[in-house]
């Protein structure tokens, strides 16, 4: 062969233009390498995910007629790294090229620069033609170090791609929708959610693989099976349900949590996040089928749940993607609120007291999935008001979730929800007492502790900690104008009240295992 062409586990995207040739010359190599199991301990079902849907993406390009070698751990445990392996497979096969896709990590992406760089052999990076927004585009929008409003860059990413718009104007007469949706679950919604739907992924073979070559991991797999889509046939049935059944309800019940279905219920959420990832579907394929199904039943599907749901991918996924590149490689130490505890024990078991914790850790340890508001105001929300570290936070989130790839994961949690970017991505802390958590669920029913209280043996954790790191980070969030009623609140309060409720969040604090 003349040319190696390398696809990596998140780029199985089959209508790359890479595919839209056979040159009999080509060589594509899918390879399962120990360097990317260990780089942070994984969930089970996200090493079994990826490695399952490279398998069957190498099958499908094989039927296809294309030149595949496809190389699990047992063929390529001598190669310690990715650049190894490249240079060891592209002698054995004469091949004189190497092209690859632009890694969606920084990590990687810097190790192939490397490689190309000292390399002997013509190496080339090509687009992953999988986002909206080309690589090349971001620094027109962005800047270093600079916050851009997601909403901005959203409307200008509608009028760019023509989403949702009658002519300069947005489809409807709103941008935005979110005053419609966001509802809590009644009792009557929660016996009305539909199923998941899953799928039956058999991994014991990749499992065997990875206990034979001694790849650490955690969490659960029932039945040896991986429940998520994993193929682009998967990913694509997987949409259709969601256009089915849950996109009439995506918006309204978007934020909404309920201890009181099965962890595997993951309500109306559309269950996307690894096929895209993957790029097994393309972003615009998702919004086209989903605006299609939104004109064909305007009597069932309404704008704002539609919008909601657009908002997410043309919006946020987009908009994250551009704050990761544009940031990197500084984003990844930034830790502006100074946090330095370690993470609780019962991040690894979901053992902890407090009903709402620990239905988002179980929930995340068995499925490998927590919805938006689960990771941000359940799970995030505890890791900012405690102040744990930034790193602590990325790692275990980039290890526990299905969809969690540095680009997404990281501008999310040490950004958005851990609010340690310098404020690039949140102007404000998404910092909550129990309150907001009893507004948008049920957990707090079902909860040992009370959320009405502050202070006492039954208090709300989440009450007294809101105050002291309100409190303790006053000199930067006060100046906030968006903050500034907090505090008047809080200097309104009786001064006992206060120097109790400091002294509950401190009892936590210092007893933070034990929560
Ligand atoms: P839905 O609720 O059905 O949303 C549809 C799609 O929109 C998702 O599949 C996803 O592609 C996109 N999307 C929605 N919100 C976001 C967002 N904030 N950023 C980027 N894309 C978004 N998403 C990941 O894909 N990988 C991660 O590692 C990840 N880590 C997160 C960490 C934290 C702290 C928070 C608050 C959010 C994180 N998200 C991450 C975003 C979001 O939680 C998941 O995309 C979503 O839960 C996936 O489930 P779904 O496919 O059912 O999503
Ligand atoms: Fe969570 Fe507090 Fe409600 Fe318990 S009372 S479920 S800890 S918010």
């Amino acid at each position: 062969f003349k040319v190696l062409r390398l696809i990596l586990g998140d780029q199985l995207n089959a209508s790359h233009s890479w595919f839209k040739e056979k040159d009999p010359d080509t060589l594509y190599l899918i390879a399962e390498l120990k360097q990317e199991t260990h780089y942070v301990k994984h969930h089970v079902q996200k090493l079994c995910a990826f490695f399952y849907a490279m398998e069957r993406f190498a099958v499908a390009l094989k039927t296809a007629n294309y030149n595949v070698l496809h190389l699990s751990l047992d063929e390529t445990c001598q190669d310690k790294t990715l650049p190894d392996l490249l240079t060891r497979i592209a002698n054995t096969h004469n091949c004189t090229e190497i092209h690859y896709q632009y890694p969606d990590e920084y990590r990687l992406k810097k190790q192939l620069s490397d490689f190309k760089k000292n390399s002997t052999f013509e190496v080339t990076a090509f687009d992953t033609e999988h986002f909206m927004l080309p690589f090349e585009r971001i620094t027109e929008r962005f800047e270093k170090n600079k916050h851009v409003t997601m909403e901005h860059f959203y409307r200008s990413m509608r009028k760019q791609y023509n989403i949702l718009m009658d002519g300069d104007k947005p489809h409807g007469g709103k941008w935005n929708y979110d005053s419609n949706n966001r509802n809590k679950f009644k009792k009557a919604d929660i016996a009305a959610i539909p199923q998941p739907k899953l799928f039956n992924n058999d991994v014991s073979s990749i499992l065997s693989r990875l206990k034979k070559h001694n790849v650490s991991y955690f969490g659960e797999l029932e039945n040896n099976q991986v429940p998520w889509p994993l193929t682009r046939k998967q990913a694509q049935s997987c949409l259709a349900y969601f256009c089915e059944h849950l996109l009439k309800h995506f918006g309204q019940f978007q934020d909404a949590m309920t201890d009181q279905v099965n962890n595997n219920a993951s309500l109306y959420h559309s269950r996307l996040s690894f096929a895209l990832n993957a790029k097994l579907i393309h972003p615009l394929y998702v919004i086209e089928y989903v605006l299609r199904e939104f004109n064909a039943n305007k009597d069932m599907i309404s704008i704002s749940q539609v919008e909601g749901f657009i908002r997410q991918i043309l919006g946020w996924r987009e908009y994250v993607r551009c704050v990761y590149w544009i940031n990197m490689p500084e984003y990844a130490d930034k830790n502006q609120l100074n946090a330095t505890q370690t993470l609780p024990t019962y991040f690894w078991d979901g053992n902890v007291k407090m009903n709402c914790l620990s239905h988002a850790l179980t929930q995340s340890l068995e499925t490998a999935y927590a919805h938006h508001i689960q990771r941000l105001m359940i799970i995030g929300n505890l890791c900012l008001l405690t102040g744990i570290h930034p790193d602590e936070v990325d790692s275990w989130y980039l290890g526990v979730y299905i969809d969690a790839i540095e680009w997404v994961e990281m501008p999310n949690t040490r950004g958005m929800s851990q609010f340690a970017d310098d404020a690039i991505i949140a102007t404000k802390p998404y910092a909550a007492s129990g309150n907001y958590i009893n507004k948008m669920s049920d957990y707090c029913k079902n909860c040992q502790y009370d959320v009405k209280q502050k202070v006492g043996e039954k208090a709300c954790p989440y009450n007294s900690l809101y105050w002291q790191f309100m409190n303790k980070h006053r000199s930067l969030l006060e100046k906030n104008p968006r903050i500034g009623m907090v505090y008047k609140n809080w200097d309104k309060q009786d001064e006992q009240l206060k120097e109790r409720t400091l002294a509950q969040a401190k009892h936590y604090l210092t007893n933070l295992n034990k929560l």
